[in-house]
């Protein structure tokens, strides 16, 4: 009697342990998954593949107290100097206009080398474009980086510490990102920026070195510009024309870059400062500096390894090229004379064809070096230099055994990305974040599928580069 009615009671008291330790269990589990939740809230870089020079030097994180938006921000922690950035793989269009927007918040951030062109920024991962680069501490802005696909079917598109010129150390916050495909222009009509940096201030083997462009050159780099307009539809046979402003800059020179191969010269990053409040908002698909390294005075105070023209680079993605004065003010290099001279544009045409060059190599056409002119059967002739080479080159005319070549027809309408190609624009959902709790759930789930497959294939991610 008694076993039957305590039974009953342990029954009872049994029931509610059970209940106090599901209770538990499942604050403890909710507890867990809270902390769980938090910790993928704070580490989650969604679709970015995380990427540093220096492995496990910078921190990435999500951050709920410093950001633009109602979502977290994402966090480059770097304590010492590193290239870190976060990147995703874009699907393109070949030959299409891009447009890439963030906005992006520094603090303490410092680079080793003293160049512009390093520090918070967009950037595509083993390229040299990129978007402006934000150094120390400054509040919220939006940065933009501007590309041509050209032959691409993908591009890795990188929020980054750092940048392809150096390291940097200090903490970067980016948000809100956006990518938009303009259109291209069909136009074969160039317009050409020419820069005369009016002096030259520089500190180099610890001697100062002053040099002043004299009111002769400018009158010879203006008559050699509307020359060199003249001169590019003839030579192109019509598929191309030019259009130009000049500037002349009397902010001084004060930092050069130096190559091995060819000593000092400007560099984009050298003469940014110089020049980006004239390309604001403009349309120029070319860019020259002419400036001055040497005079009778300084001779050899600078050294330049043979150069007059120095071409093939690009200030984001416009063609850049420097034309150099010659140091003997007797020279006519830049001067139009019957008997000496009748092709003083030439170094001009050669430094853009340069550009026209690289850029038919990247949309992958085989073009000859520009340099080969010998290997052709063409000579440089008496006043005009290699004009002929030049016409041949521009107009695929150039014999060989197995045909013609030169720069194909197509490059004259293959012109570098730029604002206006995006007056009417439409936005690519490539960086959509997950709005509410079922999108992170079902991302959660996508990017488990994507590990597990990941591990079937035995592939892993390269987190070097
Ligand atoms: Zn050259």
């Amino acid at each position: 009697m008694r076993k039957q009615k305590q039974k009953p009671k342990e029954k009872g008291k049994k029931k509610i342990i059970k209940t106090i330790v599901n209770i538990i269990t499942t604050i403890i589990l909710l507890i867990c998954l809270y902390f769980a939740y938090q910790f993928y809230q704070k580490n989650n870089f969604n679709d970015f593949i995380r990427s540093e020079s220096n492995l496990y030097t910078s921190e990435f994180s999500r951050d709920n107290k410093e950001k633009y938006s109602n979502k977290r921000s994402y966090k480059i922690t770097s304590p010492d100097y590193n290239d870190a950035m976060f990147f995703k793989t874009i699907k393109v269009e070949k030959n299409k206009p891009y447009k890439v927007t963030c906005m992006v918040k520094t603090n303490n951030v410092e680079s080793k080398e003293q160049i512009s062109g390093i520090g918070a920024q967009i950037s595509i991962q083993d390229s040299t474009e990129r978007s402006v680069a934000i150094s120390g501490t400054q509040d919220w802005q939006k940065i933009e980086l501007i590309f041509n696909s050209k032959d691409r079917d993908t591009v890795d598109i990188g929020f980054r510490l750092g940048g392809y010129l150096g390291q940097v150390k200090g903490e970067a916050w980016f948000s809100d990102f956006t990518i938009e495909q303009g259109v291209s222009e069909q136009s074969t009509e160039w317009n050409f920026a020419c820069f005369i940096l009016k002096q030259t201030d520089v500190v180099i083997n610890e001697q100062n070195i002053k040099l002043d462009v004299t009111p002769t050159d400018i009158t010879d780099i203006r008559d050699t510009m509307e020359r060199f307009k003249n001169s590019v539809p003839e030579l192109s046979e019509g598929k191309m024309t030019a259009k130009y402003d000049i500037y002349e800059i009397e902010t001084p020179l004060t930092k050069l870059s130096y190559d091995k191969q060819y000593g000092y010269y400007a560099s984009p990053e050298d003469v940014e400062n110089q020049i980006k409040d004239y390309l604001k908002n403009s349309n120029y698909d070319h860019i020259f500096i002419v400036l001055r390294l040497g005079n009778e005075e300084h001779k050899e105070d600078i050294e330049i390894n043979d150069w007059i023209g120095l071409g093939s680079m690009d200030y984001y993605g416009v063609g850049f090229s420097n034309i150099r004065l010659p140091n003997d003010s007797r020279s006519y290099i830049y001067k139009y004379n019957p008997r000496i001279n009748t092709f003083p544009e030439e170094v001009f045409l050669h430094e853009f064809l340069h550009s026209l060059e690289r850029t038919s190599k990247e949309y992958g056409y085989e073009v000859p070096d520009l340099h080969d002119y010998e290997k052709y059967g063409y000579e440089n002739q008496r006043l005009v230099g290699q004009k002929i080479w030049y016409k041949d080159y521009m107009n695929k005319n150039i014999n060989t055994e197995t045909g013609k070549i030169g720069l194909p027809n197509e490059v004259y309408e293959l012109k570098p990305a730029k604002e206006s190609n995006f007056e009417t624009s439409y936005k690519i959902e490539e960086f959509k974040e997950p709005e509410n709790l079922i999108e992170e759930i079902n991302q959660i789930f996508e990017q488990m599928c994507k590990n597990v497959k990941l591990i079937f294939n035995n592939e892993e991610i390269e987190n070097n580069y």
